[in-house]
C-alpha cells in the first residue's frame, strides 16, 4: 500500500555520492520529516519512499538529473567586488544569497578570488552528482488539520517555528 498525499512521514537516510563519500546523514534523535505530496523532498525520492512499509530499509539511487540536474557552466559567472556589501568576506567557500529577478533568494558560494573580479557559482552543491539514499521508513501517520492548513509539519519532529 503506497504512502498516499499528506502524511506525516519520518524517515531516518544516510546521503552519499557514487565515490561513497557521505554528504548528510540523519540519526534517530534528528529523524527527516516532511509532510507527503507536498513538494517538499526529491519527488523521485519520495516516489520511491512512497512504496516503503514502516520498519522499512531501501537503497534509493538517483540519477543526477533526478536529482539537482546537470552541473551548469553558464551557472558560473564573473561579478565586481564592488557588487557585494561593504564588508563582506570575499573568500572561496563563502555561501551568499542572491535575488533572482522575481525576488526569490537564490544561493550562490564564491570559487575564485581575483584582484577585481569575484567567480561565483550558482549550481546547486549537489548539482552534477548522482545520489544513494539508504532509508529507513519510521512512521507514517496522519496530517492534522493545523498542519495541512500551514503547508508542514508541528511537533517534537517538526518545525518549531510558532
Ligand atoms: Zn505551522
Amino acid at each position: 500500500m503506497a504512502i498516499g498525499a499528506n502524511k506525516v512521514v519520518t524517515l531516518n537516510y544516510k546521503l552519499s555520492d557514487d565515490q561513497g563519500n557521505i554528504i548528510q546523514t540523519t540519526n534517530k534523535n534528528e529523524p527527516f520529516v516532511y509532510l507527503s505530496g507536498n513538494n517538499q523532498i526529491l519527488p523521485k525520492l519520495e516516489e520511491a519512499v512512497s512504496g516503503m512499509l514502516i520498519g522499512g530499509k531501501k537503497n534509493i539511487e538517483l540519477n543526477s538529473s533526478d536529482a539537482y540536474g546537470d552541473y551548469d557552466e553558464k551557472a558560473v559567472q564573473q561579478v565586481k567586488k564592488e557588487e557585494f556589501p561593504e564588508g563582506a568576506n570575499l573568500e572561496a567557500g563563502m555561501e551568499y544569497m542572491a535575488h533572482s529577478p522575481d525576488g526569490k533568494p537564490i544561493a550562490f558560494v564564491i570559487r575564485e578570488v581575483h584582484d577585481e573580479e569575484v567567480t561565483i557559482d550558482f549550481n546547486h552543491p549537489l548539482a552534477g552528482k548522482n545520489l544513494n539514499f539508504d532509508v529507513e521508513l519510521i512512521d507514517v501517520r496522519d496530517a492534522t488539520k493545523e498542519e495541512l492548513e500551514h503547508g508542514h509539519v508541528h511537533g517534537p519532529d517538526g518545525h518549531h517555528h510558532h
